[in-house]
């Protein structure tokens, strides 16, 4: 496949169009180049198409901020949520996106003709599931089940909804083809509509015997328990198609997708920032006076920092790649450790004695008010 064309660039606006010019011209151009419009015309068809997928995007505020930041994502490149995912449609898609976008009295009007038949579905419904998982899980990856309740095919009549010992016929007003064309002659000269056949709603076939499990949907309810693999790095509001994952669609029809939503849950000990993660390490005062070794607790165990002599309380240490993996790039996040000066709410006799000792000298230290520790 060759790379993509620019959105805004395929819709011949601005990149700060508004809603209605980016409408108003993807609507000028699909019906210039509308299939039926310009019968076995490959380019205009897949002028049509490309047109269609760029109005999906940029019709939509979400995607077209995304599309907006990151462009076109490279080949391959599917993965959700965090940068723009890729939009491929084809041109059954983009026929049908054109039908939901100006309905076929529109489109019935433009070209001098009627509607043919409703809306009809073409395939099954599209699901969506949030899959909860820890910091670590989304640190490293995972492989978690999910249960899903869904429509699945009928065990009775495999999925074909007819009765047992009949089949379903083909269906004699699109011959199986699912979708119908209507021809009509107009002042322009023959205009042709398409749309989804009304008598099979587009499943190519019938049934006269219809499955009493199902009652000739040849779907039912039921369940699924999927596996579903983790991406290191995932955030909350990732999400991955599972394409043919949603609800069976029956005899015919493909099934839906299915959208695995992220949901990291947030950690007691390290807080998110990004791919970064932070700690706080309450410190004692000595040891920031006279420097230490401490144990940090990180995602793969504890490491030892150096805390120099001299350190003021709230300094942040890096600890490199201890953070999260980024989820569309190479490269890990860092730890940021900030030490805290952890002061004893009581302390015995003895201690206090000792600390006396030494207050009026280190307080002679103090620097003013206003004094920057950290430049
Ligand atoms: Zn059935
Ligand atoms: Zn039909």
């Amino acid at each position: 496949m060759s790379a993509k064309r620019d959105y805004y660039e395929v819709l011949g606006v601005e990149r700060q169009a508004s809603e209605a010019e980016i409408k108003k011209a993807y609507r000028q151009k699909a019906i210039k180049f509308h299939p039926d419009k310009n019968p076995d015309d490959a380019t205009a068809a897949e002028k049509f198409r490309e047109a269609t997928e760029a109005y999906e995007v940029l019709k939509d505020p979400q995607k077209r901020a995304r599309y907006d930041q990151y462009g076109h994502m490279p080949e391959g490149g599917g993965f959700g949520g965090g940068g723009f995912e890729g939009v491929n449609v084809d041109l059954n898609d983009a026929l049908e996106s054109f039908l939901r976008n100006f309905g076929m009295g529109g489109f019935g009007d433009m070209f001098g003709g009627g509607g043919g038949g409703g809306g009809g579905r073409r395939r099954g419904r599209d699901l969506q599931v949030e899959i909860k998982v820890t910091l670590q899980e989304a640190a490293k990856g995972a492989q978690k089940k999910v249960k899903l309740a869904k429509q699945v095919p009928c065990p009775d009549c495999e999925g074909s909804g007819a009765a047992a010992g009949s089949r379903p016929q083909t269906c004699s007003q699109c011959r199986g083809q699912g979708r119908v064309r209507q021809v009509r002659q107009s002042l322009l000269g023959q205009m042709v509509t398409e749309g989804v056949c009304p008598q099979c709603q587009g499943r190519g076939s019938v049934v006269q015997d219809p499955c009493r499990s199902c009652r000739g949907t040849g779907t039912i309810r039921g369940e699924e328990t999927l596996s579903v693999k983790v991406p290191a790095g995932v955030t909350t509001g990732n999400y991955m198609e599972l394409q043919g994952k949603g609800d069976s669609g029956g005899q015919g029809v493909p099934a839906g997708n299915l959208r695995v939503v992220f949901n990291v849950i947030e950690d007691r000990v390290f807080q998110r920032h990004g791919d970064d993660l932070l700690i706080d390490l309450p410190v004692s005062p000595v040891d920031l006076m006279l420097g230490t070794r401490i144990n940090v607790p990180t995602l793969d165990g504890k490491v030892s920092l150096k805390i120099p002599a001299g350190t003021q309380s709230h300094k942040v240490f890096r600890m490199r790649g201890k953070g999260v993996p980024h989820v569309n790039r190479p490269g890990t996040g860092d730890q940021l450790v900030r030490v805290l000066a952890w002061t004893p709410d009581r302390l015995d006799k003895g201690l206090k004695a000792r600390l006396e000792e030494i207050r009026e000298e280190l307080a002679k230290l103090v620097p003013e008010p206003g004094a920057h520790l950290f430049d």
